[in-house]
């Protein structure tokens, strides 16, 4: 995860509506009340939507959720070293530590979603990162050497984790921990029971166009999202939301140029090379971490293998777009439909 960048990505997914002060709706609250705040988090813009019972209560909430994202970027971000990711990046190979139940749930996840898409996602893949943002910066392709070597040093399987201690061991020599596919997701599920546990009775939010929705809009109508064009600008569709989160992956606008091309700043790692014609993947997931996982899977698989992999899933809808401004090409899961709005 980067830390505050002074210039912020454009979001890939944009709330429609506008918000409606102190109206029925929600749920069975009477008249609810909503309170919105944007920030910059986790090198990002963030967006929270509290819907609760009074003005105070919705504020808090709000307050509630960027506490949860300052915990899970003090506990994973890469770009400060006090943290435990980084903390596990500095350790030697065979060493470990016991991590919080935070980061040991988000590694956990990372494996059982690494196994689940045949190694397609791997938090190990730091290296591979690097080697393809140093070769941006060099202008100049990785040699054959460079990139065997560190395909050598990424597997998942290679990073132990222990249930019972939370005790996390590095397996490799070289190993390097990259949660920036999954954690965003994470602190979006931890953002909303924070809420909830604040006490909003609906919320929605917005952390660089992944995000999640929680009940309804304060007016009782189904959270409206727009889906940026990866080729123009503008929209390509606009979802109805309630109880579910998306995430948007291959974002165009993310990459290294390397001689005059660009390579995607998504890797895969059985091949180590960035993840060629990324399209624009976007998942609708019944939670966030689920949603930011599977959006990066679908941009390393192929097309048709993504389609034949979501028949798998339950609850989990996909939209894939490829080509460009002249030619973009699309294809969805079937289910995706139900949550297109005009
Ligand atoms: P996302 O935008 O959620 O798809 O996450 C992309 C980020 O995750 C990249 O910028 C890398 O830091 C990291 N990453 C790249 N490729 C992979 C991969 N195959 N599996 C897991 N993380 C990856
Ligand atoms: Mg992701």
């Amino acid at each position: 995860m980067p830390a505050m960048h002074a210039s912020l990505p454009h979001s890939t997914l944009t709330f429609l509506a506008c918000i409606v002060l102190s109206t029925a709706g929600c749920g069975k609250q009477p008249q609810p009340a909503t309170a919105r705040q944007a920030r910059e988090v986790m090198g990002t813009l963030a967006e929270v939507t509290a819907v609760a019972a009074d003005q105070t209560t919705a504020r808090a909430a709000v307050e509630a959720a960027y506490a949860a994202f300052e915990q899970v970027n003090s506990l994973m971000s890469d770009y400060r070293d006090d943290t435990e990711i980084s903390r596990l990046n500095a350790l030697p190979a065979g060493e470990s530590f016991v991590v919080s139940p935070e980061t040991f749930f988000v590694l956990q996840r990372s494996a059982e979603v690494s196994q689940a898409s045949g190694g397609a996602f791997d938090v190990t893949c730091r290296p591979l990162v690097s080697l393809w943002k140093q070769a941006g910066k060099d202008n100049r392709l990785p040699d054959q050497a460079a990139l065997s070597n560190t395909v050598a040093v990424v597997g998942w399987d290679n990073l132990k984790l222990d249930p019972q201690s939370r005790r996390v061991t590095k397996g490799v020599a070289g190993m390097q921990i990259d949660v920036g596919a999954i954690a965003k997701g994470y602190a979006l599920d931890l953002a909303a029971e924070r809420m909830k546990a604040a006490g909003a009775t609906c919320a929605l939010i917005d952390v660089g166009g992944d995000l999640v929705a929680v009940g309804t809009q304060a007016n009782g109508g189904p959270w409206r999202i727009g889906v940026q064009h990866p080729f123009q600008s503008g929209l390509i569709i606009k979802l109805a939301l309630t109880d579910c989160a998306v995430a948007t992956s291959g974002n165009q606008q993310r990459f290294n140029l390397i001689e005059g091309r660009r390579y995607s700043h998504i890797v895969d790692p059985r091949t180590g090379r960035p993840v060629q014609q990324a399209p624009s993947v976007t998942v609708i997931a019944p939670d966030g971490i689920t949603a930011d996982t599977w959006a990066t899977v679908f941009s390393v698989l192929s097309v048709q293998e993504g389609l034949a992999k979501a028949k798998e899933l339950p609850g989990i809808e996909v939209l894939w777009i490829w080509g460009d401004a002249d030619q973009p090409q699309s294809a969805k899961t079937p289910g995706f439909d139900h949550y297109i709005t005009p």
